[in-house]
């Protein structure tokens, strides 16, 4: 092999590990689900006031955080009647929040509906937008614990990338996380297959 020829393979080498690692970031995904779901991508929520009267800007937030995950396909609904519900309380055995999913009775794998449960009595900061105009970093942020929270509540386990994401296991003081990619990947493979499958059971 010539030097011509010995470069052209290197070029080639090249291409061919760029390729790769294009494919293996399109298609990135850690995402991990309960094998749950609802029987479409829609329900109704509704806050209690246990929730609602734990802060003066609680409602804001718990509204705003259904909506993002309406933002990205899964469409919720505020009604006072609705099962769905957020409360807040001595709950969660130490942890910011925990969610339960409470399947039909005649399919465990379809979701009736669910109940997210804020610890309000573990001594935690929730910052709920009132204290001051952005996050501090000694403060939790109450809208990613919501946001994570009702991804448990339509299906999604925790993520196996590590810290940083919406679904990681835990959630930091000072940071805000979005309803990122991982877990919208998640969601739509949960309801409408377009994303590729999780990456190892529920975690
Ligand atoms: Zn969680």
């Amino acid at each position: 092999m010539n030097r011509v020829q010995n470069l052209r393979s290197v070029a080639r080498a090249l291409v061919i590990v760029s390729l790769i690692s294009v494919l293996s970031v399109s298609h990135a995904h850690a995402f991990t689900i309960s094998g749950q779901k609802f029987p479409n991508e829609s329900t109704d929520y509704r806050l209690d006031t246990s929730y609602t009267g734990s802060g003066t800007g609680w409602a804001s937030v718990g509204n705003g955080a259904f909506a993002d995950w309406g933002a990205t396909g899964f469409a919720f609904s505020s009604n006072s009647g609705s099962n769905t519900q957020v409360v807040a309380g001595n709950y969660c055995s130490g942890n910011l929040g925990c969610t339960s999913r409470l399947p039909t009775v005649l399919n465990p794998n379809i979701i009736y509906y669910f109940v997210v449960y804020i610890n309000t009595y573990g001594g935690f900061a929730f910052y709920d937008g009132t204290q001051s105009p952005t996050l501090p970093s000694n403060y939790y942020d109450l809208r990613t614990l919501m946001r994570h929270e009702i991804g448990h509540g339509i299906g999604l386990c925790h993520t196996n990338y590590g810290t940083g994401y919406l679904m990681s296991t835990q959630i930091a003081q000072g940071v805000a996380i979005g309803t990122d990619a991982d877990a919208t990947d998640g969601e739509n493979h949960i309801y409408n297959g377009t994303s590729p499958g999780p990456s190892g059971s529920c975690i």
